[in-house]
C-alpha cells in the first residue's frame, strides 16, 4: 500500500508546497481531458507541477521508488482520455515548463520546453520569420502533448504530421534518468531510432521535457477555395485527380452542408456555397499572389471535370477567416451532443466507401453521425451523438444511446480495418480505444508493443493502462 502522505511530503520538498495539489477543487481539472464519456473520468491522488527538467526527473524517480503511477499531462485537449489518471496515482502537469531553450534561425530549428502551448510556439516561430506547419485544431495543446500524440491536423496533406518536424527530444525515463534523443540534425542512421519510438507513445514510455522541431520558410500567400458538389461521394471522388495535378494543396477538407448548419447556427455566419449537399474546402499556399491564383485556375479545371457545381475563392481575408472558422468550429458546434469524435484513417481511395458506410449506420441504428474530415490524407472525423440532430439543431437525447454508441464504434473500427486503415490517425489510443486496438492488432504486433513497454517501463509506472495493457 502506497503511503501518499509521505509521497506528498517528499514531492513538496522537490517542487515546493504550492506545486503539489491535493484538494478536490484543485485536482478535479486533472481528472479528464476533452473526451466526453464520463465513465473514464478519474481523480488523481495529487497533481504535481515541476518547474524544471531536473524537478521532473526527481518526481519520476520518487514515483519509481514508491511505485506510484504517474500520468503526464499537457494541455488536456486530447480526445481519447489519454491523460486521465486511470490507474490512480499522480498527474504530472508540464504547465510550468513553458520556455524557449534555443531559437536557432540558422539551423531553422527551435527548442522549447514541453509545456509550451502551440499558440505560444506559433508566436515564437513567427518572430523568427519561419513556419511550423502542423496545426492540430486546439492551440491550447502543449507541444509535448502534440508530440506524445503525434498530432496531425488539416495541413498534413502537404506538410505531414508532427513527427516530420521533431528532430530532438529530451525525455525523462521511467527510472528518472534524463535522455537526449536526436538533436538539430535532419538525418541519422546511427542505431535504433529511439526518437521516433517516443513520438506518439502517449506518455507510456517516458515524460517529454524538451522538444526540438525543424522549421520551414513561411509560405507567404494562403488562399481558400470552397467547391460545392451534389453529394459527398462525388466531392471525395475528385480528390485523386486533385492530387495527381502538379500542385499539392495544404488542406483538402470534405464537409457536408447538413453538418455545417451546426457551425452556421453557432457563429451566425453562412457557408459561401448554397448549392449541392457537400463541399470540398481547399487551402492553397505559395510565394506570391500570382502563383496561388494560377494554382486555383488549374484546380478549377480539374474540379469542373469532376462535376463541381461551382468554385468560390474567398475573396478577402475576412471571408477567408469566416470559412476557416466555420470549419474549425464544427467540433465546438457538435460538442454538446457528442459522445465521441472518431479519427479513423483509411487509404485515400477508401474514404468515399467509409463515408457511405457511416451513412448506412445512421439508417441502421436511427442515429446521427455527422462526418467530415481530411479528404486527401484519409482521416475521417465522425461524431457519435447521444442526441438527435435536425437542421443543425441538437435535439433530445436518444433512448439507449450508450449501447448504440458502443455498436457504432465497433462497426466503424471493423470497417476501418477491412479497408486497410487504422482506428486512430491523430488523436491517439489513450484509454478510450485501448481494448479495440488490443482486439484488432495481430498478436505479433501486440507482443512487440508490450515488449517495448516492459523494456522501458518495467514497473509500469508511466501512464499505466494506456495504449496497450501490460501486467507487471
Ligand atoms: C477542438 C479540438 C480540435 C482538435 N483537432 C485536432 C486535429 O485536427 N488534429 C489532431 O491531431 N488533434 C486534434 N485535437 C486533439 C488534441 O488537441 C491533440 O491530441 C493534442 O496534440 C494533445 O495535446 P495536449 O497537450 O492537450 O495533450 P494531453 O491531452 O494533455 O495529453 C495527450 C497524451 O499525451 C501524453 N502527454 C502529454 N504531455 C506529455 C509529455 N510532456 N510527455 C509525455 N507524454 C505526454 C498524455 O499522457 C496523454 O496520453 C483536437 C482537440 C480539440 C479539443
Amino acid at each position: 500500500m502506497v503511503n501518499m502522505e509521505e509521497w506528498v511530503k517528499r514531492a513538496e520538498s522537490i517542487v515546493g508546497s504550492g506545486n503539489v495539489l491535493t484538494s478536490f477543487e484543485d485536482i478535479e481539472a486533472f481528472s479528464h481531458d476533452e473526451y466526453a464519456m464520463e465513465e473514464f473520468v478519474c481523480l488523481p491522488a495529487a497533481a504535481v507541477r515541476p518547474g524544471s527538467e531536473e524537478e521532473t526527473a526527481a518526481i519520476v524517480r520518487l514515483c519509481a521508488e514508491m511505485k506510484v503511477p504517474l500520468t503526464a499531462r499537457g494541455g488536456g485537449t486530447g480526445l481519447s482520455a489519454g491523460c486521465v489518471p486511470a490507474a490512480g496515482g499522480v498527474v504530472l502537469s508540464l504547465s510550468r515548463l513553458d520556455g524557449v531553450v534555443d531559437a536557432d534561425p540558422g539551423n531553422h530549428t527551435i527548442t522549447v520546453q514541453a509545456g509550451m502551448t502551440l499558440h505560444d510556439l506559433y508566436q515564437h516561430v513567427k518572430e523568427m520569420n519561419l513556419f511550423f506547419p502542423p496545426h492540430p485544431g486546439d492551440e491550447g495543446a502543449f507541444i509535448g502533448g502534440a508530440v506524445a500524440a503525434n498530432a496531425g491536423g488539416a495541413r498534413a496533406v502537404k506538410y505531414g504530421t508532427v513527427k516530420r518536424y521533431v528532430t530532438g527530444l529530451q525525455v525523462v525515463l521511467a527510472d528518472g534518468r534524463i535522455v537526449e534523443l536526436g538533436g538539430k540534425f535532419i538525418k541519422s542512421s546511427s542505431g535504433y531510432n529511439l526518437l521516433d519510438l517516443m513520438i506518439g507513445s502517449e506518455g507510456t514510455l517516458g515524460v517529454i521535457t524538451r522538444v526540438t522541431v525543424s522549421l520551414l520558410p513561411s509560405p507567404g500567400i494562403v488562399k481558400t477555395l470552397v467547391i460545392p458538389f451534389a453529394d459527398v461521394e462525388q466531392a471525395i471522388s475528385v480528390v485523386p485527380s486533385i492530387l495527381r495535378a502538379d500542385i499539392i494543396p495544404c488542406a483538402v477538407e470534405f464537409l457536408e452542408h447538413s453538418v455545417l448548419r451546426c457551425a452556421e447556427r453557432l457563429l451566425d455566419k453562412s457557408w459561401p456555397a448554397r448549392d449541392g449537399a457537400a463541399s470540398l474546402m481547399l487551402i492553397l499556399d505559395g510565394r506570391s499572389e500570382d502563383e496561388v491564383l494560377s494554382q486555383a485556375e488549374d484546380m478549377a479545371a480539374i474540379v469542373e471535370e469532376g462535376g463541381a457545381l461551382d468554385m468560390l475563392l474567398a475573396e478577402n481575408d475576412s471571408r477567408q477567416a469566416d470559412v476557416l472558422e466555420l470549419r474549425s468550429m464544427l467540433y465546438e458546434a457538435l460538442r454538446p451532443g457528442t459522445v465521441e469524435l472518431f479519427d479513423i484513417c483509411v487509404p485515400r481511395s477508401e474514404i468515399a466507401g467509409h463515408v457511405s458506410f457511416v451513412h448506412e449506420l445512421e439508417q441502421r441504428y436511427g442515429v446521427s453521425l455527422p462526418t467530415y474530415g481530411h479528404a486527401a490524407d484519409g482521416n475521417v472525423h465522425t461524431h457519435s451523438l447521444r442526441c438527435r440532430l435536425d437542421d443543425g439543431i441538437i435535439g433530445e437525447e436518444i433512448p439507449g444511446w450508450h449501447e448504440t454508441h458502443e455498436q457504432v464504434r465497433r462497426d466503424l473500427f471493423a470497417d476501418a480495418a477491412a479497408r486497410g486503415g487504422v482506428i486512430s490517425g491523430e488523436h491517439g489510443i489513450g484509454l478510450a480505444k485501448r481494448d479495440h486496438l488490443t482486439a484488432m492488432l495481430p498478436a505479433v504486433n501486440l507482443d512487440l508493443m508490450k515488449a517495448v513497454k516492459r523494456a522501458l517501463d518495467p514497473d509500469n509506472i508511466l501512464n499505466p493502462g494506456k495504449v496497450v495493457y501490460v501486467d507487471v
